[in-house]
This record gives C-alpha cells, sequence and structure tokens, in this order.
C-alpha cells in the first residue's frame, strides 16, 4: 500500500511529489496527462524566475523534476475515493483499486461545457475548449469564439490574427479586462454579439454553422463557421470526492490554511479547491503545503 497517491500532474501534483519525495514518502502520481492546465497556456509571465515561458515547457520542466526524484506517474482516471479503517480506496477507470494511507486530490478544473445539441458530437471536430492548442487549425476560417470574459477574449485576441472572421458571442456583457477589450475592438475582422445564447452546432463530420438566439429579441441567427471556442468558465474536478468531503457551492473541496479537507488523511490543493485565484504559482505552493501536512499526517498514524 501506498503512503500518499497524489491526483493529477498539474503544477499543484507535480510540487506535492516533489516535497513529498524529499520527505522519502513512497508516493504515486495517478493523472490524466501531465502539465493540466497550465500546459495550454501560450505564454505565461508570472511564475517567477521565468520572464516568459510557454506553459507546455514549463510543465515539461516540472515533470523533469519528478522524475529527478524518481517519482512514479501512472496515467490512470480516478473516478472514485472511499475511506474505510483509515485507509483510502482509489477506484480507478476500468474496475482497478489502489490503496492508499493518504491521499492528495490536485485534479484541477475541466472546461465548462454549453450543453447544446451536438456539442460533443464534435469535439475535436471544430468544437474546442482551448485556443492556444487549437487556433492555429482554423488559420483563414471563419470561427466563433463563445464568452465574454478574460479567456473568451483572450482567446479572441489570439484568432483574429490567425482567422479570416472571428464571431464572439456572449450571453451578457463583457468582464474581460478593459484593456483586452480595447485591444480586440480594433481588430477589424470581428463581429460581436452580447445578449446571445448559442442554441446549436451544425455540420455534418465536421462544425459547419453556429445557431444564436437574442435573449432579449428572442431573434435568430445562424453563421457558417468552421471552429467553435467555448470558453464560457470551468468547473472543479471534484466528482470522485462527491460524498465523502465537505464541498462548496461551487463544488470546489474545502480547505483549511494547511491543505486539510473535512475527511482526515486526505488534503487538496490548486484549481480544485475553494482557494481563491487559480493560478500556477498559487497552485504549485498549495501543492507544497499539501505534501508537507500529508507527510506531519503519516509521521503520526500508528505503526
Ligand atoms: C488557457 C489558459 C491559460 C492560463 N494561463 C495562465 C498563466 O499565464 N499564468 C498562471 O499562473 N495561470 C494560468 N492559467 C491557470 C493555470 O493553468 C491553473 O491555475 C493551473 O494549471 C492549476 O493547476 P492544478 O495543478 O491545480 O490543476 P491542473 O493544471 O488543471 O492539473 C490537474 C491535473 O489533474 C488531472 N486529473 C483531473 N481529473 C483526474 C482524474 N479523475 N484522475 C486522474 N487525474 C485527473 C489532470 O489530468 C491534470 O494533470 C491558465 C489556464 C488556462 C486554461
Amino acid at each position: 500500500m501506498r503512503d500518499l497517491v497524489i491526483i493529477g500532474a498539474g503544477p499543484a501534483g507535480m510540487t506535492a511529489a516533489v516535497y513529498a519525495a524529499r520527505k522519502k514518502a513512497n508516493c504515486l502520481i495517478l493523472t490524466n496527462n501531465i502539465g493540466g492546465m497550465a500546459a495550454w497556456s501560450a505564454g505565461i509571465e508570472n511564475y517567477m524566475g521565468y520572464s516568459l515561458i510557454p506553459g507546455a515547457e514549463l510543465m515539461a520542466k516540472f515533470e523533469d523534476q519528478v522524475e529527478e526524484f524518481g517519482i512514479p506517474v501512472e496515467y490512470k482516471s480516478v473516478e472514485k475515493i472511499t475511506k474505510e479503517n483509515s485507509i483510502f480506496n482509489l477506484s480507478l477507470q476500468g474496475g482497478e483499486v489502489i490503496q492508499a494511507k493518504s491521499v492528495i486530490v490536485a485534479s484541477g478544473r475541466s472546461p465548462r461545457r454549453l450543453n447544446v445539441p451536438n456539442e460533443t458530437n464534435f469535439i475535436g471536430r471544430g468544437v474546442t475548449y482551448c485556443a492556444t492548442c487549437d487556433a492555429p487549425l482554423f488559420a483563414k476560417m471563419d470561427v466563433a469564439v463563445v464568452g465574454g470574459g478574460n479567456s473568451a477574449l483572450g482567446a479572441a485576441e489570439q484568432l483574429i490574427k490567425i482567422a479570416n472572421k472571428v464571431y464572439i458571442v456572449s450571453i451578457a456583457g463583457w468582464s474581460a479586462d478593459p484593456v483586452l477589450q480595447e485591444r480586440i475592438l480594433k481588430a477589424k475582422n470581428i463581429e460581436v454579439y452580447k445578449g446571445f445564447e448559442v442554441t446549436a452546432i451544425e455540420g455534418h463530420d465536421f462544425v459547419e454553422r453556429i445557431r444564436i438566439k437574442s435573449k432579449k429579441t428572442e431573434e435568430e441567427s445562424e453563421f457558417p463557421v468552421k471552429g467553435i471556442f467555448v470558453e464560457i468558465g470551468s468547473e472543479p474536478n471534484t466528482n470522485m470526492v462527491k460524498g465523502l468531503v465537505q464541498l462548496d457551492e461551487k463544488q470546489e473541496i474545502m480547505v483549511d490554511c494547511s491543505n486539510h479537507t473535512s475527511v482526515e488523511g486526505l488534503f487538496a490543493a490548486g484549481d480544485v479547491t475553494n482557494v481563491p485565484e487559480k493560478q500556477i504559482i498559487i497552485a504549485a505552493g498549495e501543492g507544497a503545503k499539501a505534501a508537507l501536512a500529508a507527510y506531519d499526517y503519516l509521521i503520526r498514524l500508528p505503526e
């Protein structure tokens, strides 16, 4: 049985792993991928030590450090965590169960879906949730960005340089930083639809059209587009602990300032928690704290 299983290999999980390894804890990382959402960033300017670094490059450096400590990483998705007689059982996709004396949940967040007809059918065939990853695929094409916050307008900013035309559809007014809004509004190849909701995505093999409806007048419009960038926020990946730990109203795991959750031996760090501000440097710091708290828990366990 492992002393500690860390779920997730984003900034929080990988930092936790290095701190745990330095304490000689017998630890394992279970994750869907390396780098998490941090790998999606085209250029990070606010991780100290680097004035500008692509997210994927920064995460590769984190990975190198995890490897240097010989920490095992298994690409397995955790579906459910239960606790019985002080032991955690982690049920994985496919049926395997892994046991651990303590757990750090560092599973981050997932992009929020529009929940309109055909959305999931077109993922990877025109519908995308990551402009940094996919914008270059839509060079000289017409695309739509859905959302009005910083991520949506950040996506639009990348796309106006690459795409032919960019429709920006938001259900309400824009909430992005005013400087970003100003930069976007200077572009000649945008069409802005505020107060509109997406009602359908249409096409055959690939996206061909987006349908939208005015919230005020109910008037419907449709545009031919090849890409739809959904940038309407994210949700914490907390399904695995639902019913086990205390979550807040946003479904984020509630932690104290030492990353304890409501369940003894279960810790959480990074974007999955109710710690304000979802940033790499914060997730990494929280991962370090969670590992130290887990170590403190482990050394107090009876033999
Ligand atoms: C486009 C974009 C740009 C950004 N730019 C910046 C920036 O410039 N500066 C900055 O500070 N922050 C930026 N952020 C925010 C930053 O990426 C996050 O705050 C950070 O990645 C959070 O780290 P984390 O480790 O908590 O979660 P994540 O990085 O999301 O990692 C979560 C990990 O958990 C794994 N996981 C999830 N569910 C499961 C499961 N069930 N089983 C196993 N593994 C699972 C995932 O595979 C992943 O490895 C950006 C985010 C985005 C989306």
